[in-house]
């Protein structure tokens, strides 16, 4: 821990995800004391309708780690990482959606990659337990689709997570897009990038 800022932020949209918020602070607790890297949990509340924002504000007064920002209505889940990133602190920062279908447990692989020099850390899905066929084809139809209209490549089968330095960050941040597509601006901004692989699960609750 350097005095003012954490080593890790990871930032997490949430839309109703009151059910899952508490196997999702125990999981990240569990992983970030084995990596003993300092850490933030900015919590992004994206215009919840259930209890979603009173649970994050239990968790951030039993550890002030967890940082809340609460949007004033639900913005979507591009806006809400937006958000998100813009106040991290962090020598880098990890994406990681609230349903744990982003298992917390690769984030000391992520880490790994970046100590060995990498600014960028795709995640990569190996699978989609839970997934019916056709939101598997819909997804692979998307990224055929997209990346025969851009020069720049959309790994298929990478979600928001995944692990972005310093730097990237802030040429992230001096994008001027107000209206963001983040996996595509996260392929666009370039620099030192490499993947590790993992199997996605289903979304816990909701
Ligand atoms: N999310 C959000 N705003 C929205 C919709 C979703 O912040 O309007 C969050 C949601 O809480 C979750 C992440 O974005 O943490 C991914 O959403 P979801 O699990 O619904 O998407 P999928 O798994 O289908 O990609
Ligand atoms: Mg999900």
């Amino acid at each position: 821990m350097t005095a003012d800022h954490p080593e890790v932020s990871l930032v997490v949209p949430c839309h109703n995800e009151a059910e899952n918020l508490s196997a999702l602070y125990e999981r990240v607790l569990a992983v970030m004391n084995q990596t003993e890297k300092s850490w933030e949990m900015i919590c992004v509340n994206d215009g919840s309708k259930d209890d979603t924002l009173d649970r994050l504000l239990a968790l951030h007064h039993k550890d002030p780690r967890v940082v809340v920002i609460d949007l004033s209505r639900n913005f979507g889940k591009e806006a809400a990482l937006t958000a998100g990133l813009d106040h991290t602190r962090g020598d880098c920062a990890i994406p990681l959606d609230a349903d744990l279908q982003d298992p917390p447990e690769l984030i000391p692989e992520l880490l790994t990659k970046w100590r060995d020099g990498y600014d960028v850390v795709n995640a990569v899905r190996l699978s989609r337990k839970g997934e019916s066929w056709l939101k598997r084809a819909s997804a692979h139809a998307f990224y055929r689709f997209i990346n025969r209209m851009s020069d720049i490549p959309i790994p298929e089968d990478t979600g928001d997570f995944r692990l972005l330095s310093r730097p990237v960050l802030e040429a992230l941040s001096k994008l001027p897009e107000r209206r963001r597509f983040m996996k595509g601006l996260f392929a666009w901004v370039g620099f030192r990038t490499t993947a590790v692989y993992y199997h996605r699960e289903p979304r816990l609750s909701g």
